[in-house]
């Protein structure tokens, strides 16, 4: 088992008062006879099956969509942990985090993303209502570098405002700065999926969220790490804020790749 999942069910187990010590990673005796304590967890198990299971149980207490508690490691539970992980991470950072003030604009009336009802009234359902932005500036596909697109899906309600973001990037950037930030790494718009371990849809199901240079802001990175972090990216979140679109990155601290038409 993973260090950091190992370090995950340990802090846990300190937070629920069953003292396992330090948060090292390695599961020894304190942190089985701390699982030993939590009622749901069968005592014949295996170790890693009790694990295992602390994590399932973790993740059927905040919510999250983990099915049986088995004790096995599926994809499932995979899924599950990397959300738990990511809540996790997030009760750790204020509820708002912001560099400075951010303008809270939204001359769009981009709707809230909760609950899920209002969007379907905004937007219709998943995966409707799409057009293709023809883009002014090339993009690469993040996955695939030497593959350029001139256009990509996105809904028909955010077309034009998408449009005029990328836009002024062209403008104030100009496309050799764009290359050298990877503002023409493109990490997928529209892809109608659950969110991770959970039930609800991402934004990027509407067509309504864009990610960008996906390999230098991975989701769990903060302003510490995540190149959009940077103050050479100001102007680029500026122009996306101007038109009301939200940064996860900016107002949250993390998800830094990811920019939507939909409010918190
Ligand atoms: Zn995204």
């Amino acid at each position: 088992m993973k260090k950091e999942v190992v370090k995950l069910i340990q802090s846990q187990l300190n937070a629920r008062g069953l003292n396992v010590g330090a948060v090292d990673g390695i599961a020894g005796d304190k942190t089985f006879k701390a699982l030993a304590k939590i009622k749901e967890i069968p005592t014949d198990w295996p170790n890693d099956r009790k694990l295992i299971g602390f994590v399932q149980l973790l993740a059927q207490e905040n919510n999250i969509d983990v099915g049986s508690l088995d004790g096995y490691w599926g994809p499932q539970t995979g899924y599950a942990y990397d959300a738990l992980a990511d809540l996790l991470l997030k009760e750790k950072e204020p509820e708002i985090w912001r560099p400075e003030d951010l303008p809270d604009l939204n001359p769009n009336n981009w709707p809230k993303q909760d609950p899920q009802s209002e969007l379907i009234r905004f937007y219709g359902n998943v995966g409707e209502n799409q057009t293709r932005i023809n883009l002014p500036y090339p993009h690469r596909l993040s996955w695939d570098k030497t593959k350029t697109i001139s256009s990509f899906s996105c809904h028909e309600k955010v077309h034009d405002s998408m449009l005029k973001v990328l836009t002024n990037v062209l403008n104030h950037y100009g496309i050799d700065e764009i290359k050298r930030l990877r503002l023409d790494l493109w990490g997928g718009c529209l892809n109608v999926r659950q969110m991770r371990g959970g039930t609800k849809y991402s934004m990027h199901s509407w067509g309504i969220a864009v990610d960008y240079d996906p390999d230098r802001n991975p989701l769990n990175w903060g302003r510490d790490k995540a190149a959009f972090a940077q103050p050479e990216y100001n102007a680029w979140w500026r122009f996306w804020e101007e038109e009301g679109w939200l940064s996860l990155g900016r107002t949250r601290n993390f998800d830094w790749m990811h920019v939507q038409a939909a409010k918190l």
